[in-house]
């Protein structure tokens, strides 16, 4: 395969984090959830360690997970590149103003499979556009420019890697509970029914989607970036193409 080959593969599918990543932290979350419950958790409580290889040097590194629970925070979850830290903001995870109080450990597996992505991706140089709207959201504000954000290489990078992570989960958690509690025909339904989903997303114009139908409720978390993705042709054209081979990929792995 040469270069421009390798990009167009590239190009055309998500980045995907290593099986054992994911495994490590499936555990990490079990174990969080198991003491969040529990009210174990303590501000700067490290809730686990990631170990894996940096792409760029191919050195063994530790991602530390670490909890903020101290009121003044005013992020959500953010990588500290200078340290190779993720930080979760305690309050976000537990909330007062949402119901349920407690994020989804599904929708926290999301943004950190974002954040995963942020420690261990190739390019990580950022225009001065980006950083401002870093900040913005760092300090907890609404993005005066969402696309200097979204679009910005290495955040798309890892935003369709949680995207693309959020649509296999909801596939998993419908296999899981439905033949848990219901039936394998109810499962077959269900897959259906969220593959048609994805498919009709891939083949539909977005401004149809703009104009007031419903998203696939996969896609619900990602509106924002969705917008700004559809407002650079060339991005959305990519953007399209990840979403086939994911369409297909899928259609393998669940097949039955
Ligand atoms: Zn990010």
């Amino acid at each position: 395969m040469n270069f421009s080959e390798y990009c167009m593969l590239k190009e055309s599918k998500f980045f995907k984090l290593d099986d054992n990543i994911l495994t490590q932290l499936n555990n990490i979350l079990d174990k969080f959830y198991i003491n969040l419950k529990k009210d174990k958790i303590k501000n700067n409580q490290t809730i686990g360690k990631i170990h894996t290889i940096n792409f760029n040097t191919n050195k063994e590194i530790n991602i530390s997970i670490i909890i903020k629970k101290d009121k003044v925070s005013t992020f959500k979850l953010y990588y500290e590149k200078s340290t190779g830290e993720i930080f979760i903001n305690y309050y976000y995870i537990n909330s007062e103003s949402r119901d349920p109080k407690i994020l989804s450990r599904d929708y926290l597996y999301m943004l950190l499979t974002h954040e995963i992505t942020h420690a261990v991706q190739r390019y990580k140089k950022t225009s001065e556009e980006y950083k401002i709207a870093s900040n913005e959201l760092i300090q907890g504000k609404e993005l005066s420019h969402p696309e200097h954000y979204y679009n910005e290489p290495m955040e798309l990078e890892a935003q369709l890697t949680g995207m693309m992570y959020k649509i296999k989960k909801t596939f998993e958690a419908s296999k899981i509970i439905n033949l848990k509690l219901f039936s394998k025909n109810a499962w077959e339904n269900d897959r259906e029914r969220l593959l048609l989903a994805l498919k009709s997303f891939i083949k539909s114009p977005y401004s149809e989607y703009k104009n007031g139908r419903k998203l696939p409720k996969f896609f619900e978390p990602f509106s924002s970036l969705l917008d700004s993705l559809y407002t650079d042709k060339n991005l959305w054209k990519k953007f399209k193409l990840k979403l086939m081979n994911l369409y297909t990929e899928l259609e393998k792995e669940y097949l039955d």
